[in-house]
């Protein structure tokens, strides 16, 4: 079944029932939903978008954006979001790669889009002489549903772009099939019901928060809470209003909430039935912590990557202290994890492998790019996570290194090798080497090692704002370190880790 039919089936089970609540008060119910997207998908059609075009959607978590994608689907495009926090040159890359022939964008963030030659309509805040969303839905007719597009299991629902250890974005397509399989394998493994209330307080375009949890409640019929952004306070607020029920995001959303709000202890949390994160571990005293200020037993570790859905292993809520930062022990239904040396044997206790993951969500491919596809998908239909793990005695994954040099800060991924080439891009810049350092609340800060090359041992002024124009603000290096070199193999690879142990003097 495709996605969109799946959520048509809930909605004709439960028409006046609220899908999208906001944290403004807001709130849509799935007829509403029905019909907006409908709208949409006339508006769509209107600005030339059809079968197999791409739709690029840049926003935060509105409405708007649930409208749009389910517009999208109704016409037969695929959506391509993009992450909120890129820089212009990052999204006009995406835009580029993905040959996406519309953009649907959060006004607030047009002015990413001004330079790029695509049609653009804004969502949510309008901007003069663009065309706008939610206007255009105002004067659109429902599209009927015999002009619909028939979708079918092979339809190309999403391309969903991860950095890269090349420095380069990969577009990970999913079908409706890959899309579905997906959002059921979250409603099976975490038993969710048309009770569910999620809250959606982490960007939305992330492939859990859409794939997981956004259409994992739209297949049972259950209510999503969206936040716009994440912001502490509002979190605890919206949380306790709502009467939610399940909850995901990167371990920092529940300690900055824990850590930071003074009268934490005055929201009542108790209707979550599960608190669910992922993208790095949690030490135990986190996991005491956490368990005790949200009065809690609930708290649930999820592991995936974009490429296999996400789907991956949990690690359940009676193993949260006992085998504090692991990634669990088994996939979820339907998923199989195992860890592999590198003679493709199966890793012995305590022995590390790379992690590999076999699961019928798993993406068909990158975008336009076999020779990296079949890199990472074998002919057994196995995805190479370049994820490095030891197994435990009692059969536990412990995830102790990656080969795709990547730093995760606060829940967000960074491709050192794409930090780093914008650190060489500046003029005064000879070498560098971007590496992540280990922080008790964002999981890990990013650190930049450079050289110059005048000799110079001062962090050129500009280099800020340079990188800002480049990047990303949560990929620019909290620290810069100038070095008069960098170690690096006889084959002239960098040693990380040696940068790592190394004492060089802090330059800022
Ligand atoms: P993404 O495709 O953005 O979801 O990133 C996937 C990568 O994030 C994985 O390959 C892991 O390296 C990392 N990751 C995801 N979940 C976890 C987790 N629970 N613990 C540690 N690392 C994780």
């Amino acid at each position: 079944m495709d996605m969109l039919t799946a959520f048509d089936s809930s909605a004709s089970k439960f028409p006046t029932k609220n899908v999208l609540v906001t944290g403004d008060g807001e709130s849509l119910t799935y007829e509403n939903l029905v019909d907006l997207s409908r709208r949409a998908a006339t508006a769509f059609a209107a600005a030339g978008v059809g079968e197999g075009d791409r739709v690029a959607l840049m926003c935060y978590n509105t409405t708007g954006f649930v409208i749009a994608v389910l517009g999208a689907w109704r016409v037969g495009a695929t959506i391509v979001p993009i992450n909120h926090k890129l820089a212009p040159p990052e999204v006009a890359q995406i835009i580029g790669h993905s040959g996406s022939s519309l953009v649907v964008i959060d006004g607030s963030l047009h002015a990413c889009v001004e330079g790029i030659d695509i049609a653009t309509m804004t969502t949510d805040t309008p901007v003069p002489g663009t065309p706008h969303l939610e206007e255009a839905i105002a004067a659109a007719e429902p599209l009927a549903v015999s002009d619909q597009a028939h979708l079918d299991d092979n339809s190309i629902a999403e391309i969903l772009y991860t950095s890269g250890t090349t420095g380069l974005p990969k577009g990970c397509v999913h079908t409706h099939r890959t899309v579905t399989l997906t959002a059921m394998t979250a409603v099976i493994g975490l038993s969710m019901t048309r009770d569910e209330r999620l809250l959606m307080s982490v960007p939305i375009w992330h492939a859990s928060p859409l794939n997981n949890w956004l259409l994992g409640t739209l297949y049972v019929g259950g209510t999503v809470v969206l936040e716009r952004e994440y912001h502490p306070v509002a979190f605890l607020k919206t949380a306790a209003a709502q009467r939610i029920t399940l909850c995901f995001g990167p371990p920092v959303i529940y300690t900055t909430a824990l850590n930071s709000v003074p009268d934490f202890a005055d929201y009542d949390l108790s209707s979550a039935r599960a608190w669910l994160y992922g993208g790095g571990p949690i030490g135990p005293e986190v996991a005491q912590r956490l368990a005790a200020g949200y009065r809690s037993d609930n708290f649930f570790q999820v592991y995936g990557m974009t490429e296999t859905g996400p789907v991956g292993s949990v690690l359940y809520p009676d193993e949260q202290v006992s085998k504090a930062g692991s990634i669990g022990r088994v996939g979820l239904p339907g998923v199989d994890v195992r860890v592999v040396t590198a003679n493709g044997e199966q890793a012995y206790v305590n022995q590390v492998g790379e992690i590999w993951i076999r699961s019928a969500t798993t993406m068909i491919g990158y975008l336009d790019d076999p020779e990296a596809t079949r890199a990472a998908i074998d002919t057994d239909g196995w995805y190479h996570t370049g994820d490095l793990a030891r197994v435990d005695d009692d059969g536990y994954l412990f995830i102790v290194d990656r080969t795709k040099d990547m730093i995760i800060t606060g829940g967000e991924n960074v491709y050192s090798k794409e930090v780093e080439d914008a650190l060489t891009a500046h003029p005064a810049i000879a070498d560098a080497a971007v590496v992540g350092r280990p922080h008790p609340e964002w999981g890990q800060t990013v650190i930049a090692h450079i050289v110059r090359i005048d000799g110079r041992d001062e962090v050129p002024d500009d280099l800020k704002d340079f990188l800002g124009d480049r990047l990303a603000r949560y990929k620019i290096p909290r620290e810069f370190h100038v070095a008069q070199s960098l170690p690096r193999t006889p084959t002239g690879k960098i040693q990380k880790h040696l940068i790592n142990r190394s004492e060089l003097p802090a330059a800022e």
